[in-house]
């Protein structure tokens, strides 16, 4: 998990002579939608304690707890089809690597040349 590596930290105060707040800015994990604290009406301290917990915990937003797991779910039937598909493909393989090695023993007609 590089979730410290997804929260930015951004000084909007560099060229003004007032001390504005420093927006912290929090990206999402799944879907790097980023949070900003000051919009955000956490307060600062809290904000701080936050960012101390999810590069551990990681961050994500509701939807995506939601339909992350409802995608893994259809991934995982899709992976099952595709397995089935998979295997019924190698066995006719097989069947046509004994149909062809019975023809190259028995009358050796088919050479490589001959496969288009
Ligand atoms: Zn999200």
């Amino acid at each position: 998990m590089n979730t410290a590596a997804n929260v930015l930290f951004a000084d909007m105060n560099k060229n003004k002579t007032t001390q504005p707040p420093i927006v912290t800015v929090i990206r999402y994990d799944i879907c790097n939608y980023e949070m900003d604290s000051t919009c955000s009406g956490i307060p600062s301290d809290a904000v701080n304690k936050l960012l101390d917990i999810i590069q551990y915990t990681g961050w994500e937003c509701t939807d995506c707890r939601i339909n992350s797991q409802q995608k893994i779910d259809k991934l995982q039937a899709a992976l099952t089809l595709v397995n089935e598909k998979l295997s019924d493909l190698m066995a006719t393989v097989d069947n046509i690597q004994q149909i062809t090695a019975g023809h190259t023993e028995n009358d050796n007609v088919v050479s490589k040349t001959d496969i288009k």
